[in-house]
């Protein structure tokens, strides 16, 4: 039963994210909270479609509806390509969980442009497992996926991701769960009803690859304003 949970608790990890209560910045280790800095946020604009996305034929349905806006609008990234660096378990038999991520990025490549970098560099998303043997400690979920946002040297509003994903024994939930995960970095911030996309909230049998769906709320997604990628105001200086 073990592997059916993951996506689960994955869904609670969200949902805890997404609740707007103190739980919500807890989950997110260093990121600044806006809201009690004062911080003025910028306005939220419309960013040009990717053209990875924009040429995509457009048909059929979406599940844009569960996906959730963030305080700053839109989980969207606005500078391409965004950098993914996946970081080498210290437990990887065959190198499964590896190939599993690189395989995961590749899949998600065909609709945003994404590049692997170096794990010592900084990157925009950061994949990593964790080791089976933490398994029985407390507070351990399976597949996760959190945000924190920063503000650069440029002082424009940014956000980057960290994907935690648990090796198991059987390749193919690996892949699903890094997936599923990276489909949540790149921006549906929600799940799917429908156990034939790849961001349904349960695990299933026989994890579908991205659907027609899965890219269709990704485009609508993109098509949404944020203020991620927008200067700060500048501060005006008291009396
Ligand atoms: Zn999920």
């Amino acid at each position: 039963m073990k592997r059916w949970w993951w996506f689960l608790v994955c869904m609670v990890a969200l949902g805890l994210m997404l609740g707007g209560t103190q739980g919500n910045w807890q989950s997110l280790a260093g990121t600044p909270n806006l809201r009690r800095q004062n911080i003025q946020l910028p306005p939220a604009v419309h960013y040009p479609l990717p053209p990875s996305l924009a040429e995509i034929p457009r048909k059929g349905e979406d599940y844009f509806d569960n996906v959730q806006p963030v305080e700053v609008g839109y989980l969207l990234w606005t500078q391409f390509p965004v950098t993914v660096a996946i970081e080498p378990p210290q437990w990887d038999p065959n190198h499964v969980w590896q190939a599993a991520a690189a395989q995961a990025v590749a899949e998600w490549s065909a609709y945003l442009p994404l590049e692997i970098v170096d794990p010592s560099r900084p990157a925009d998303i950061r994949l990593l497992s964790q080791r089976p043997t933490d398994q029985n400690k407390r507070r351990v979920r399976s597949a996760e996926t959190t945000y924190e946002l920063f503000v650069d040297s440029q002082g424009v509003l940014r956000h980057r991701c960290r994907v935690v994903v648990r090796p198991t024994q059987a390749p193919k939930f690996v892949l699903a769960a890094l997936r599923h995960e990276l489909g949540h970095a790149l921006g549906i911030w929600g799940h799917s009803p429908l156990p034939t996309d790849a961001l349904y909230f349960a695990q299933v049998a026989d994890p579908p690859p991205i659907s027609q769906r899965d890219v269709n709320t990704l485009r609508r997604v993109y098509e949404q304003p944020t203020r991620l990628g927008q200067r700060l105001p500048e501060l005006t200086p008291h009396g």
